[in-house]
């Protein structure tokens, strides 16, 4: 290979994993983290690293987002940030008091914090992330006792197929 071409970045592989598909029937956390996991799916495929979130209210689905950092050359363009703002757009309140996250990956600090900030109910993640992540994985910011809001945080939900998800994508990239 000619030294220029090692220069270029390195083409994202093509995606092995098919959609899953959510029953309409059953509306529990799986079915709004498969929601999550194909938002993962399109992050992918649009070149990026495979995180995907969906936020919940009342039993609707108010937000689906995927990691955009890449296309949109945003290092705040994270699947739930963008989730987030959507979701706020909707209810026309900056409050999500009584909705809840189901994110592939653990939240990074930027994003652990807009969830607290955003006083969602619950965060739910799949992959717990011991270097970055922030609810639990490397510091949990959700029990530091000052904050003036509780948020909730639950782990596992399709926790091995979302970490086979993004273990395959980094392996693959390699
Ligand atoms: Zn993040």
């Amino acid at each position: 290979m000619e030294e220029s071409q090692q220069l270029l970045p390195k083409a994202v592989p093509e995606c092995p994993f098919p959609p899953m598909h959510p029953s309409y029937l059953e509306r529990g956390a799986e079915f709004y983290m498969k929601l999550a996991y194909n938002q993962a799916l399109k992050a992918w495929k649009s070149g990026e690293v495979p995180v995907g979130a969906v936020i919940e209210m009342g039993g609707e689905v108010i937000a689906q987002a995927h990691n955009m950092v890449e296309s949109t050359k945003d290092p705040t363009a994270h699947a739930e940030i963008l989730a987030i703002t959507q979701a706020a757009s909707k209810l026309g309140d900056w409050r999500l008091s009584g909705a809840n996250i189901y994110v592939t990956k653990e939240p990074c600090p930027m994003c652990s914090g807009a969830c607290i900030m955003a006083r969602l109910n619950t965060v739910i993640y799949a992959v717990p992330d011991p270097k970055m992540g922030f609810l639990g994985g490397a510091i949990a910011a959700h029990e530091v006792k000052t904050l003036n809001h509780r948020l909730k945080v639950e782990c596992g939900v399709l926790g091995d197929e979302c970490a086979e998800l993004i273990r395959t994508f980094f392996a693959l990239k390699r």
